[in-house]
């Protein structure tokens, strides 16, 4: 049967580990005319998202908005940080981090693995001693997986006491997590825009600390990139700065409603905001627990955006809400099979939505 997009089905309501749905400002923002990705008003509306961007991540350098997804920033951070031949530790924190050993083994970077008990937080011991003959540390902030958020502070504090560069992914944690880039020790993080920044998908953000600036400068080769070449965009940013400040065609649409979210975040103020994604990620951890799933991360570990609790039959339960007109998450390498997952992000990021998921995850378990 042929999909005719111009009459979709009823789609669920998502409450998955990411996308979250746009807000309903931010939907008709996406709805108007394309715009050109140069010239006075895009210059300065660019400029001011990029100042906005660099205002959540803490830092003062100015971020990179590359038109992808969040992977390919992690792809842009590890080649352009790294060069072949060198070694990063990388903890096995679950998914997404086995991704980042697999983004490290295609730039022919030597992985030193560091295993994590699923729930458990990484050990920043123990990445200080495998950092001791390595150049550079990669892990996750939070791992999308078990929905644990790991101790990125201390873990930049052992790879910088052993001499190793530190590349974080925060594409689960920007926006919903504590997290103030130049202050942290912290070389890189890479997010996306479509989790806890609540845009659409469609563009990775690269932002690097003073130690992750100083690497790219020092480095002695280029990477054998264009797009993905970090001082391609730097010459774009400085020869065509008054005109065209990136070397590729922007997504206009996409530009215009993250930075309506971005404003939105703001204005409610960061604190304030990450607080009430902690308070709802709360009620609905314990709402869920309270009819006897377990959590998966360990208690002080829970990760604000994706609620992560081992369950017998996840698959009856995800059909049991999808029949509700809700979609949440099943599991993923480590606890694929095992887990529910439910994402709090975007317009669907809500209380009422949130009782809606306890009160047919009940219905289904006693079914
Ligand atoms: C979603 C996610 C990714 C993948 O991001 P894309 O935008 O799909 O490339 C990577 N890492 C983590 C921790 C994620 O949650």
């Amino acid at each position: 049967m042929e999909i005719d997009p111009r009459k979709l089905p009823d789609m669920p309501e998502l409450m998955i580990a990411g996308p979250g749905e746009l807000h309903e400002e931010d939907l008709e923002i996406m709805g108007r005319q394309v715009i050109a990705h140069y010239g006075d008003f895009w210059i300065k509306f660019h400029e001011q998202t990029i100042d906005q961007l660099a205002r959540i991540l803490g830092c003062k350098d100015l971020p990179y908005l590359i038109p992808g997804s969040g992977t390919a920033c992690l792809d842009a951070a590890v080649g352009n940080l790294f060069e072949a031949g060198q070694r990063v530790v990388v903890a096995q924190t679950g998914f997404f981090g086995t991704r980042l050993n697999q983004i490290a083994h295609a730039h022919r970077l030597e992985v030193i693995e560091v295993d994590v008990e699923p729930g458990a937080p990484i050990d920043p011991t123990r990445i200080f001693e495998a950092a001791q003959k390595a150049d550079g540390v990669l892990t996750v902030h939070v791992e999308t997986a078990t929905g644990v958020r790991h101790p990125i502070e201390e873990i930049a504090g052992a790879a910088s006491d052993a001499g190793a560069v530190y590349v974080v992914d925060g594409i689960a944690s920007v926006g919903g997590e504590h997290l103030r880039l130049d202050e942290s020790g912290i070389d890189a993080v890479v997010t996306g825009t479509q989790k806890g920044l609540e845009a659409p998908p469609g563009y990775g953000i690269l932002a690097l600390g003073p130690g992750g600036r100083a690497r790219l400068d020092a480095r002695e080769s280029r990477p054998a990139a264009f797009y993905l070449d970090l001082k391609v965009w730097d010459q774009y940013r400085d020869d065509w700065g008054d005109w065209h400040p990136h070397p590729v065609t922007m997504p206009s649409n996409l530009t215009l409603a993250l930075g309506s979210s971005l404003g939105r975040i703001l204005e409610a103020g960061l604190e304030t905001w990450i607080d009430r994604r902690h308070q709802l990620a709360t009620r609905c951890r314990e709402g869920l627990a309270a009819l006897g799933l377990e959590p998966i991360p360990q208690a002080g570990y829970e990760s604000n955006l994706v609620v992560a609790l081992w369950a017998d039959d996840p698959a009856g339960i995800q059909k049991h809400l999808l029949e509700q007109g809700i979609m949440i998450s099943g599991g993923l390498d480590p606890t694929m099979g095992k887990a529910i997952r439910v994402g709090l992000m975007g317009r669907t990021a809500t209380d009422a939505m949130v009782d809606r998921v306890i009160a047919g995850v009940k219905e289904a378990l006693s079914a």
